[in-house]
């Protein structure tokens, strides 16, 4: 398990089982390139080289400039990078991978970066705007793009598997930037009650998972994302009330 299997599997099983089995892709999105973009520039200046010769088709257009998300980027990399207390939350092993066991699952993580003298780690996240509100089902409440995405869980796990092979509480952090003109940042950290919540939401919904995954039950079909809607096919009517849940 991984904390973006996870996630994916609770928006929609049947999607990724399919995705698992190779039997569907998902369509390529530019603002994920856009983040792995970020990403790399973070890492090293040769990752960061070899991302952009990799995606230059994406990146470049034909006259050799940056296309506009990839401009917007650069300004949203530079932010970060002329903030020396940014910085400083992003020092440290870039990428590094650990593995563990949560609720008798085994589980891999990838930390974008692990400070071992601090003993702190902090993840990276590029967003619309900081105080934006999403309504989350999950929380029953509007919330912000940290909840959203899942963040917190992210960290939660994120936090145990790391403790499983150091042995010690690392402090998890999240670095923003925004997709603003000109970005704004921020440095976050978690109120310690918030992973409680987490580790039962994991916790409550890994085994229905974990059958699912093992073909034991049979597949929750979300029906709105891409791949249900591809896939759907009518056998009744539904009152028009149902439209908007
Ligand atoms: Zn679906």
């Amino acid at each position: 398990m991984s904390v973006s299997q996870f996630k994916s599997f609770m928006e929609c099983q049947a999607k990724t089982l399919a995705e698992l089995k190779g039997e569907y892709s998902r369509p390529h999105s530019n603002a994920l390139t856009v983040g792995s973009y970020v990403h790399a520039a973070f890492e090293s200046d040769e990752v960061f080289s070899k991302f952009v010769e990799d995606n230059r088709k994406v990146i470049v257009n034909t006259r050799g400039n940056k296309y506009a998300d990839f401009a917007q980027a650069d300004k949203m990399i530079q932010a970060l990078k002329n903030d020396k207390f940014a910085m400083f939350a992003l020092e440290g092993e870039k990428e590094v991978i650990y593995t563990g066991e949560l609720f008798g699952v085994l589980w891999k993580i990838k930390v974008d970066n692990i400070n071992h003298r601090l003993k702190i780690f902090s993840d990276l996240k590029t967003t619309q705007e900081l105080s934006k509100r999403y309504w989350s089902d999950k929380y029953s409440k509007y919330v912000s793009f940290v909840e959203a995405y899942d963040y917190v869980l992210q960290m939660y796990v994120y936090r145990e598997i790391i403790y499983q092979n150091t042995g010690e509480n690392y402090r998890p952090y999240i670095v923003a930037v925004t997709k603003q003109d000109p970005p704004d940042k921020a440095v976050l950290h978690f109120d310690e009650s918030r992973f409680e919540f987490e580790k039962e939401y994991a916790q409550t919904n890994l085994s229905g998972i974990v059958q699912a995954k093992q073909g034991e039950v049979a597949l929750n079909r979300c029906e709105k994302c891409d791949y249900c809607r591809a896939t759907k096919q009518l056998n009744n009517t539904f009152e028009i009330e149902f439209l908007l849940e």
